[in-house]
């Protein structure tokens, strides 16, 4: 406790350092500031999560959960940022999402994955969340839209209910998930990459849009969080084409449809 409550308050002298700095300098495109370090990122996601997952019901099947964490974790391996641990859970709702909260903590939906059909999708939907978190995106954000909000949460950090309101804020309001259109073309273009890199076919990027943009005609009520906080599918798929039939593993790595249908069969 008392090593986390130092943690804290060095994270609370960073975005205060960072408001400063902004209030002293002119010009500056505060979206690309990021004083928040790696270590204080990954302490904040541990709480970020601890709150996510009272809000959400976490579908708790071990099998499931081994598998997608080793889908994601191979990913995460080859990726730009592989000196943290990363944790992947699955969240029981029909709604087709995925997130990444602040320091590798990435939830998968029940109902985006009912809708895949094979490994290498998979992949791209993890992979996509692991570039949200090697790009530092959640923390830039935060550091750019709630630098005060959170130094003053966290100055009250023993208290969980400040982290309470601050994650629904972040939650309900525009902003922390609601990543800029760059931050997710980034994602795309290096989610993309880490799967070709670690084995699977790049492809599954594209399909994984696909999915998305069959879905926006056929029943548009599931993916309210998902168009409410992405650009439009349409302007992301061409990009991916291009970048994954560049890809060494473009039409010849992994896609495991067999085994995905497996464990599809283990979903609520
Ligand atoms: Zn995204």
């Amino acid at each position: 406790m008392m090593m986390k409550a130092a943690k804290i308050r060095w994270i609370v002298i960073a975005v205060l350092a960072a408001a400063m700095a902004g209030c002293a300098t002119s010009g500056i495109n505060k979206g690309d500031i990021n004083l928040i370090t790696s270590s204080e990122e990954v302490a904040m996601g541990q709480e970020f999560a601890a709150e996510i997952e009272t809000q959400f019901e976490v579908y708790d099947d071990p099998q499931l959960t081994v598998y997608v964490q080793s889908v994601g974790g191979r990913v995460a391996e080859v990726s730009h940022r592989n000196d943290i641990e990363y944790h992947f859970a699955v969240i029981r709702s029909d709604e087709m999402n995925a997130f990444a909260l602040p320091g590798g903590y990435i939830y998968i939906y029940t109902g985006l994955m009912k809708a895949l059909d094979n490994e290498a999708q998979l992949a791209a939907v993890l992979a996509h969340e692991v570039g949200h978190v090697t790009a530092r995106h959640s923390t830039e954000r935060l550091t750019a839209m709630y630098g005060a909000q959170i130094a003053v949460s966290l100055l009250l950090g023993d208290n969980p209910a400040e982290y309470k309101v601050l994650i629904a804020n972040i939650f309900s309001t525009t902003g922390f998930l609601a990543y800029s259109r760059a931050n997710e073309f980034e994602a795309d273009r290096l989610g993309t990459s880490y799967t070709s890199l670690a084995g699977y076919d790049p492809e599954g990027m594209a399909e994984l849009l696909g999915k998305f943009i069959d879905m926006e005609s056929r029943e548009p009520s599931k993916l309210e969080e998902w168009l409410s906080t992405h650009p439009p599918t349409r302007d992301r798929i061409g990009k991916v084409d291009v970048l994954a039939a560049s890809l060494p593993m473009a039409g010849v790595g992994e896609r495991n449809a067999a085994r995905y249908a497996e464990m599809k069969k283990r979903l609520p």
